[in-house]
């Protein structure tokens, strides 16, 4: 579902030139749940980025769901990041001005999903918050929107850039749990970055990033429901 190959990027200021992945490979098939994790400025959120259509990579072969999306068109590139991913970030980006049901709307693309506002809401638990302002949300309800939001397109591919950093453990491990059950539910790929390696039982495969390489893929056999991890 996810092919990567080869992938290069690297960034320039003046006459410096960084590169920040060095030839990335990996591939996540349909369904699963993938976690990236890594050190600080690995690589790991451009790597997302550029799966999401928001970045793009130098060189190398980025497939998602059979599409080469380094060589789409910017209309169809838009159309690919508005339709088939859905993203979920560390500080929720919620629109602070708009209520709950509101942000999910706006932002969303949802009028060729099967799903409405009422039912990820329902989902995430937040039916009654409709109406309310992020202002007057908790963290974790706030990252709970930002979840209804990317779910509602139905999207192919969530991704997932630190989604429990802003956290406290138990609220995170409701997050952790949500996503697996949208992954259920849904039939969503997921890929999720973190710092943590203990998240990393929950996910059908895991890659390690050391600055712009992936030194490790693994691939468990058994994923651990996310209320049964602990760190
Ligand atoms: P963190 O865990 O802190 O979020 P990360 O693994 O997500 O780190 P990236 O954000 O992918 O790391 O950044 C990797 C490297 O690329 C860093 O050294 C960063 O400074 C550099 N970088 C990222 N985005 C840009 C940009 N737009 N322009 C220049 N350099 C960038
Ligand atoms: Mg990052």
């Amino acid at each position: 579902f996810i092919d990567i190959s080869s992938l290069k990027k690297s960034y320039s200021s003046g006459l410096v030139k960084t590169e920040v992945l060095k030839g990335i490979g990996m591939k996540l098939e349909k369904g699963e749940i993938g976690v990236i994790l890594g050190p600080s400025g690995s690589g790991k959120s451009t790597l997302m980025n550029i799966i999401g259509g928001i970045d793009s990579g130098d060189s190398g072969k980025v497939v998602v769901d059979g599409v080469e999306i380094n060589n789409l068109s910017s209309d169809l590139l838009t159309e690919y990041r508005r339709e088939d991913i859905g993203f979920i970030f560390q500080f929720y980006n919620l629109v602070p001005n708009l209520t709950v049901g509101e942000n999910i709307e706006v932002v969303s693309n949802i009028s060729k999903s099967p799903l409405n506002i009422d039912e990820v809401l329902a989902a995430v638990g937040l039916q009654d918050k409709k109406r309310r302002f992020p202002r007057e949300l908790s963290g974790g309800e706030q990252q709970r929107v930002s979840i209804a939001r990317a779910i509602v397109k139905n999207p192919k591919l969530l991704l997932c850039d630190e989604p429990t950093g802003a956290l406290d453990y138990q609220t995170s491990r409701s997050i952790l749990r949500l996503l697996q059950q949208v992954n259920k539910k849904y039939g969503t790929t997921i890929l999720m970055i973190t710092h943590n390696a203990a998240i990393a039982a929950m996910a059908n495969r895991v890659f390690k990033v050391r600055s712009g390489e992936i030194v490790e893929a693994t691939v468990n056999e058994v994923t651990v429901p996310a209320e049964r991890i602990e760190w």
